[in-house]
């Protein structure tokens, strides 16, 4: 590779990964769309309706930044709650909720503020920010209902770290949801694919963002993350149960779920 990636220490790397994404966090809602052609929101939705979010529900959104996953999660509720508790007065639901939005960099949490200013979600005691790393949360045992992670654990440092912490700080019952870049293995889709994130992607990059390194390390770190059998075993492996994954648009994408009993 370009980055001799492999050969980095890892506290270079989390330092690296750090400074792509404070490189990256302005430009970054505009990139998604472009690189996805905007299906990164369909993939999202996806997600969301695979945890069946509920009102009252304790929520950590990990590496979760620019809140897309958070605010999902919470207009999900929200329906629900129009739905079906009427008769509830609003304050008393919307302070039961909470969804934690935990992310190590604070420059991709500002973005994810900002946009929650945006969209009237400013003051939503629901939201709750925090800076801090998948691989050490600052998060009780048994604490939570829900665990999300979005194009995060391709980043981190010890995969088997931040599904460990993932596993410690869930409920039982509660479930784990990863949605992630992954693997095609479909004869010419897979051809195409390449073609896009080798050529296309790091060109996009340095044309919109101003910056093709960044987009080149994006590119790289998709083909070092384990393919889904691989990382299907690996959630197993951290103690989940029930462990099954989805494959989206051939693989572009897959989203893992796994369940703590
Ligand atoms: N979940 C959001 C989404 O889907 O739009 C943001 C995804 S963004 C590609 C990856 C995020 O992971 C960045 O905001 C980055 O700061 C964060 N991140 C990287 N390493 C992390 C770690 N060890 N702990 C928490 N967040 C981390």
């Amino acid at each position: 590779t370009s980055f001799g990636f492999k050969e980095v220490q890892e506290e270079e790397k989390s330092q690296m990964v750090g400074n792509v994404f404070t490189s990256v966090a302005s430009s970054y809602d505009l990139m998604n769309d472009l690189m996805s052609g905007g299906l990164h929101r369909l993939w999202k939705d996806r997600l969301v309706s695979k945890l069946h979010p509920f009102p009252g529900m304790k929520h950590l959104d990990v590496a979760g930044g620019t809140g897309d996953v958070a605010f999902k999660i919470l207009e999900t509720i929200n329906k629900m709650k129009l739905r079906t508790m009427h008769n509830v007065p609003e304050d008393e639901l919307q302070e039961e909720t909470q969804i934690y939005i935990c992310d190590i960099n604070p420059r991709m949490l500002d973005v994810g503020k900002k946009r929650a200013m945006e969209q009237g979600l400013g003051k939503d005691p629901t939201l709750l920010w925090l800076e801090g790393d998948a691989e050490a949360l600052s998060f009780d045992d048994d604490s939570m209902d829900g665990y999300t992670i979005a194009f995060g654990i391709r980043n981190v440092t010890h995969i088997e770290k931040v599904l460990s912490e993932a596993y410690r700080v869930l409920k039982r019952g509660g479930r784990f949801l990863c949605l992630e870049l992954s693997h095609v293995e479909i004869p010419v889709f897979k051809e195409l694919y390449d073609y896009y994130s080798f050529s296309v992607i790091p060109a996009m990059g340095e044309l919109v963002a101003g910056d093709r390194a960044s987009y080149q390390y994006l590119v790289e770190s998709i083909r070092r993350f384990p393919p889904q059998e691989k990382f299907a075993s690996m959630i197993a492996n951290a103690g989940f149960q029930k462990v099954e994954y989805e494959n989206l648009v051939g693989g572009v994408v897959a989203i893992h779920s796994g369940l703590k009993f």
